[in-house]
């Protein structure tokens, strides 16, 4: 498989590129390597000190947590592959940030650009982002953890706000049956055809969808235009929440897929994909709950084991912390209400 890459556009938080010679199959798993692969940055853990604005803790840790922070993934390592051994992490693979407003005479708006990073290159992407309000007297003062994670694991950590392809089209027009009479330039809604001298032409091809509206607005017999999917052409369009440059981005998303199927070979030459595959097996409690009918199916023992909610709650901040601390929220406990459904 030759592949052939043409970027078309690239700005700040966004780039658009064909790739050919390709099938939808690789297409898609670059798409979803981007997605759910490349790591980010983003608070997991927060230790509140004071809250005293309307916003529960919970709330606002909900949406501290979705802040897209500026990413060094030269400079930090993911937890995991992090041999500190430590809940809160060490500095390869955290970074701490501090939040310390207090309203004095008026209502005031606490911003992330509020935040404080012990690290100048890992801060909030927009400094612009409201958090909440707070009048005279009331006070938001907490420290935030912020490490690397990936959008398999929690979709705040989806480092791209679109990742999306499309087939590129061929548009084909018979001059010898077309009148020109623009009936096509009319129906089409991406902007696709002009008149050039009384001719129809094809100005942006990349813009067609292939919606089939020109073929059906044709009023010649049989139709002068035809609009198909080039079967191994595609269209990228990748925009980044802003954590890291597009292009990084997708040179990242190609660098961990190449790195997957090569280790997938190997699987397959050694023989262990067997193995792999048996991983995924759903349990048993889990087929009851997702293919019987009705709840009474499903044992009350199993399922009060399977939450963890409760346990996870009780899982506060410990240490010499613990009596400055108002309340620790600790994001896994929402990670698990939140499905984590593939794309
Ligand atoms: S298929 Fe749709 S988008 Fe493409 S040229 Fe025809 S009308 Fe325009
Ligand atoms: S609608 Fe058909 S005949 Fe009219 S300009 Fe378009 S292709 Fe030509
Ligand atoms: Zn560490």
């Amino acid at each position: 498989m030759v592949l052939k890459v043409k970027v078309l556009n690239v700005d700040e938080d966004s780039v658009s590129f064909l790739v050919g010679g390709v099938d939808v199959a690789f297409t898609n798993a670059l798409r979803r390597t981007m997605i759910m692969d490349v790591p980010c940055m983003v608070i997991d853990d927060i230790f509140f000190f004071d809250n005293s604005s309307v916003v529960p803790d919970e709330n606002l840790s909900q949406r501290i947590g979705y802040l897209p922070l500026k990413t060094d993934l030269d400079r930090y390592i993911l937890p995991v592959d992090c041999d500190c051994g430590s809940e809160l992490g060490c500095e390869k693979c955290r970074v701490v940030l501090t939040l310390d407003v207090e309203a004095e005479t008026e209502t005031i708006t606490v911003y992330s650009g509020d935040f404080i990073s012990e690290d100048p290159s890992v801060v909030p992407v927009s400094p612009g982002i409201p958090l909440t309000k707070i009048t005279p007297g009331q006070a938001v003062r907490l420290e935030a953890y912020a490490r690397l994670g990936t959008g398999k694991e929690h979709s705040k950590w989806q480092p791209v706000s679109m990742a999306v392809y499309q087939h590129v089209a061929e548009i084909e027009i018979d001059e010898d049956r077309c009148t020109n009479c623009a009936e096509c330039i009319r129906a089409c809604p991406r902007d696709v055809f002009i008149l050039d001298d009384g001719k129809l032409k094809v100005v942006d091809v990349n813009a067609c969808t292939i919606c089939g509206e020109c073929e059906k607005s044709c009023p010649v017999e049989p139709i002068a235009v035809r609009a198909r999917p080039i079967d191994d052409l595609f269209l990228f369009t990748v925009e980044s929440t802003g954590c890291m440059e597009p292009a990084k981005l997708v040179t990242e998303a190609v660098r961990i897929l190449s790195d997957k199927l090569d280790k997938f070979a190997n699987k397959v030459e050694l023989g262990e994909t067997a193995d792999t595959l048996n991983i995924f097996q759903v349990d048993q409690v889990e087929q009851d709950r997702l293919y019987k009918g009705g709840v009474e199916d499903i044992d009350d023992d199993n399922e009060d084991s399977t939450s963890g909610l409760d346990g996870a709650a009780s899982e506060d901040a410990d240490g010499d912390k613990e009596e400055e601390i108002v309340s620790k929220v600790d994001l896994d406990e929402e990670r698990n209400g939140v499905s984590n459904v593939e794309q």
